[in-house]
C-alpha cells in the first residue's frame, strides 16, 4: 500500500519539484519524507497497482524508462522488474493513455490542497485519467465529501471506473461520493480543484468554479511550466502564487491527444 502522509510543504517560489524513487514502498515513503514532501500524519492508503496498466509489450519502457518506474509497492505482488513495466504505455492498446504520473506529482498536489480537503469537502479533479487521485482525494474528504473527476477521453473514464471498483470503491461510485464524467461535467463550487494536465494559461472557467474560500492546484505553461495556487478567499478575492517548476502533459483537445 502506498501511504500518503500529507502535510503542507515549504517550497521556494519556483523550485523544481523533487522526484523520489524507492525500491520498496517503505523506501519510497522514507525518501519522500526526507525530501520534505510528507510531514503530517494524515494518511490515505491507496494501492497504485489498481491504477496502472499491466502492459504486455515492453519496448517503450526500454526506450523511455519512467524516472520513477520502480515505485509500485512490492506488497502488490509484483516483482520490481514487472512493476517497472507497468508504467509503460501499452503499445498494443490504441488508447491515448499518458504515463500514470509519478507518486511525487500526486503527493505534491495532495499536500498543496490539504487545507481544503477537510471531511465533507467537494473536490474537482480535472484530467482524472486512471482515477488514482480521485481515490486519494476520496479518502481525505471522506464519505460525506464529493470528488468529481473529469476526463476527456471516454475510454479512460471507463478504465478509471474499473480501477476504482477493483480498489473496493464501487460503493463510493454508487452513492455519488466519487463521480467520474467524460468531458465537461462540472458543477461547482468546489473547495479544492486539482488539474492534472498543464494549461497554457490559467482557465477562467475553472477559477469561477472555486468556492469562497477555495484553492486550485494547477500546472500552467507550455515548455516552461509551474504549479500555480489560485486561492479564493471568503469574500471572493482571488490571489495567485507560483509554487514550483514542473513538467506535466498538456491540457488539450481530445482530437489533438489522439493525434487526429
Ligand atoms: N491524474 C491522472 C492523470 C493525469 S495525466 C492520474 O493520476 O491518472 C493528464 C490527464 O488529463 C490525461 O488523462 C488526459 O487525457 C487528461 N486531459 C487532458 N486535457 C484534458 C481536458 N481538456 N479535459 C479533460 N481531461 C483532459
Amino acid at each position: 500500500m502506498l501511504n500518503f502522509l500529507n502535510a503542507l510543504i515549504q517550497l521556494t517560489s519556483t523550485t523544481m519539484a523533487w522526484r523520489c524513487t524507492g525500491k520498496s514502498n517503505k523506501e519510497l515513503i522514507s525518501n519522500m519524507a526526507t525530501a520534505g514532501i510528507f510531514k503530517s500524519d494524515q494518511v490515505a492508503n491507496v494501492d497504485r497497482a489498481n491504477y496502472v496498466r499491466h502492459a504486455t509489450h515492453f519496448a517503450f519502457s526500454k526506450i523511455h524508462p519512467h524516472p520513477e518506474a520502480n515505485l509500485i509497492p512490492e506488497q502488490s505482488g509484483m516483482p520490481q522488474q514487472s512493476a517497472r513495466r507497468t508504467w509503460s504505455v501499452p503499445l498494443q492498446s490504441q488508447l491515448p493513455i499518458p504515463l500514470t504520473p509519478p507518486p511525487s506529482q500526486h503527493a505534491y498536489a495532495t499536500e498543496h490542497l490539504l487545507p481544503y480537503l477537510r471531511p465533507g469537502a467537494r473536490v474537482l479533479d480535472v484530467g482524472s485519467g486512471s482515477g488514482y487521485l480521485c481515490a486519494v482525494l476520496h479518502h481525505l474528504v471522506g464519505p460525506t465529501g464529493k470528488v468529481v473527476g473529469i476526463e476527456h477521453i471516454p475510454e479512460l473514464v471507463d478504465w478509471s471506473v474499473d480501477n476504482l471498483k477493483k480498489d473496493g470503491l464501487g460503493k463510493a461510485l454508487e452513492d455519488g461520493s466519487i463521480v467520474v464524467v467524460a468531458g465537461d461535467g462540472r458543477k461547482g463550487p468546489y473547495d479544492a480543484i486539482h488539474v492534472g494536465a498543464a494549461a497554457p494559461t490559467l482557465p477562467n472557467e475553472l477559477v469561477e468554479q472555486l468556492a469562497c474560500p477555495g484553492r486550485m492546484f494547477i500546472p500552467v505553461g507550455t515548455y516552461s511550466q509551474y504549479i500555480q495556487h489560485v486561492d479564493k478567499d471568503a469574500n471572493g478575492k482571488v490571489t495567485h502564487k507560483e509554487v514550483m517548476g514542473v513538467s506535466y502533459v498538456p491540457l488539450t483537445d481530445q482530437e489533438k491527444q489522439r493525434g487526429v
